[in-house]
């Protein structure tokens, strides 16, 4: 009966015909696997048996069908979860995958078959998992939705940028079945961001920052600090007969000498230091608090390395030096557009004395 059962499974209906009236023997059939008994011989037994035999089928097949139609709906779901580029999975509470979606398996280097049953432990090395069971704990701690960033080395592809969304899930009976998880690769948007950053505080031709930045990052300095007490320094650089660079070696020169001096003017920028171009061949400088008791020597360092390396020789003379005006600059009793007036009063000295030289405003 076993075999015959092993066999051929739920779809047969084992009837067994005897005579015998021992009801142990009668349980012990039932026991050995049998679905029915005909005892009586007649055709209104065997009709019943028949019946119960059909009532059985029909059951089964039901049960088939209702099996079949979760299976489909199953598929349907695995399916489109598999053309979705997007990793997605499921996890239990102890960090085992219940299931993923073909992007996820490829995002892990491993087949789905091979991912079920394992923790991010078996696919990715140690750290990274540990660090993803620290948010899944967080995220089973909290409830709701977690978002976390991070970046992400990703087989045949690279670093990307990686938005993790991760969910609690429920179990029928209230308690927390696991964690659902999307990965969106935010790469591109987030190379996007900085592209757009930088065109907005930057100038494009040196890189350096722009008059915007510069302000923006004078106004936080002083907003950050005690304004009766704090002490800054600007200072307003212009480039030494700089046009008669562009007259005599022609202006994509001039743009080039323009850049290694921006080069040169930020290779000596100290912590605490802003270079930004103002306009034209005139750049700005901004010192922290910090950093303004050494505007001086910074400033001079500067000049020196500029005057070593960028100087050129034209009719006007010596050119593609600088000539700096500074001033300390102290929040409480004037605005940094005023320091700058007076910092630019001294460029014009240190221009009329002979150029190539630093001048303090009074
Ligand atoms: P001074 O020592 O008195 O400052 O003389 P200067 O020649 O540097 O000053 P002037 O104001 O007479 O000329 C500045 C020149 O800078 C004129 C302008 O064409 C040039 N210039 C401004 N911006 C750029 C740029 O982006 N590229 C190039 N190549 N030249 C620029
Ligand atoms: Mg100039
Ligand atoms: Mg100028």
């Amino acid at each position: 009966m076993h075999t015959l059962r092993g066999l051929r499974g739920d779809g047969l209906y084992i009837v067994a015909v005897t005579g015998a009236t021992s009801a142990d023997f009668h349980a012990a059939l039932f026991e050995a696997g049998i679905d029915d008994l005909l005892l009586d011989e007649g055709q209104h037994h065997l009709l019943r048996c028949l019946m119960r035999a059909k009532r059985h089928l029909q059951l089964l097949q039901a049960q088939e069908q209702r099996h079949l139609a979760l299976q489909d709906r199953l598929d349907s779901w695995q399916d489109g979860l598999d053309h979705l580029p997007t990793p997605i999975y499921i996890k239990d509470v102890g960090g085992r995958y219940l299931g993923c979606n073909a992007a996820f398996s490829e995002f892990v280097g491993s087949d789905r078959d091979k991912v079920i049953g394992s923790t991010l432990a078996d696919l990715l090395p140690k750290d990274v998992a540990e660090a993803h069971r620290q948010s899944d704990l967080e995220v089973m701690q909290k409830g709701g939705v977690l978002r976390v960033e991070t970046d992400v080395c990703v087989p045949d592809t690279g670093m990307r940028h990686i938005m993790l969304h991760k969910a609690c899930v429920a179990a029928p009976d209230g308690g927390l079945r696991g964690i659902a998880g999307v990965l969106i690769d935010i790469t591109e948007r987030k190379e996007l961001e900085a592209r757009l950053t930088t065109a907005a505080e930057r100038d494009p031709l040196t890189n350096a920052y722009n008059r915007r930045k510069f302000f923006q990052v004078a106004a936080t300095a002083v907003a950050e600090v005690d304004a009766r007490t704090a002490s800054f320094a600007v200072a307003v650089i212009d480039i030494d007969n700089f046009k008669s660079i562009n007259d005599e070696l022609g202006h994509g020169e001039g743009d080039l000498t323009l850049c290694s001096i921006v080069d040169t003017l930020r290779a000596n920028e100290d912590e605490g230091v802003l270079i930004a171009r103002a306009g034209g061949e005139e750049f700005f400088a901004f010192f922290s608090a910090e950093a303004a008791p050494r505007a001086a020597d910074i400033l001079e360092r500067m000049r020196a390395d500029i005057a070593r390396y960028c100087q050129v020789v034209t009719h006007a003379g010596s050119a593609g030096t600088i000539s700096v005006g500074f001033a300390d600059f102290s929040p409480s009793q004037e605005t940094i557009d005023q320091a700058l007036r007076r910092a630019d009063l001294a460029l014009y000295r240190a221009k009329r004395d002979g150029r190539n030289r630093l001048c303090k405003a009074e």
